[in-house]
């Protein structure tokens, strides 16, 4: 199960200062203000026990129904150390999740966003973000996905170390798309 994150950290700078609620997927998400030191903080008021919270969750891919993580009726730190999985496919896919909501995927030319094809997201660069960025974020999607398949089809096992560290790795980088696939399938990389 996939579990959806909203963090005020991540979308603080898109909210005025005397906004009253932010609209996330057709869900009416109300604001509070703390006052700190140093001025205020912005918080999300849980839809539905109506305390302040710094992030809501949902239990789908989308962020109908987001909660807080007491409403959700999840432990969200039994599912986050559930991600150690077999194979650590759940670490992947949360991985995948997370890098795909960093870009503009919903402009990709397909809604179908697993397995990965990097030939469907040219046009989904968010305004701001570098080239080199979105090229690396779309190597790692690539790679994730690959990953994946090895995890179903060879019954591979990763671990969060080895998955960071492929990620982060400059093989990674200087490997042109459509060697990423072969280089992950034959364990070169
Ligand atoms: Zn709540």
């Amino acid at each position: 199960m996939l579990l959806y994150e909203l963090d005020i950290k991540d979308i603080r700078k898109y909210i005025d200062d005397n906004k009253e609620s932010i609209n996330i997927n057709n869900t009416k998400i109300y604001l509070d203000r703390q006052k700190t030191g140093y001025g205020h903080k912005t918080l999300l008021i849980c839809p539905k026990c109506g305390e302040r919270r710094t992030k809501l969750y949902s239990k789908d891919n989308e962020t109908i129904g987001l909660s807080c993580r007491s409403c959700i009726g999840t432990n969200i730190y039994k599912n986050r150390t559930d991600i150690y999985d077999e194979g650590g496919m759940a670490l992947i896919e949360y991985k995948l999740y997370k890098l795909l909501k960093s870009i503009d995927y919903k402009r990709s030319i397909t809604n179908k966003h697993i397995p990965f094809d990097y030939r469907f997201y040219w046009n989904c660069k968010p305004k701001y973000m570098r080239y080199n960025k979105f090229t690396l974020i779309l190597k790692q999607l690539t790679a994730l996905s690959a990953m994946r398949d090895t995890v179903i089809i060879q019954k591979c096992n990763y671990d969060t170390r080895y998955v960071n560290a492929l990620l982060n790795s400059n093989s990674l980088k200087s490997l042109e798309f459509n060697e990423i696939f072969d280089a992950i399938w034959f364990h070169k990389i």
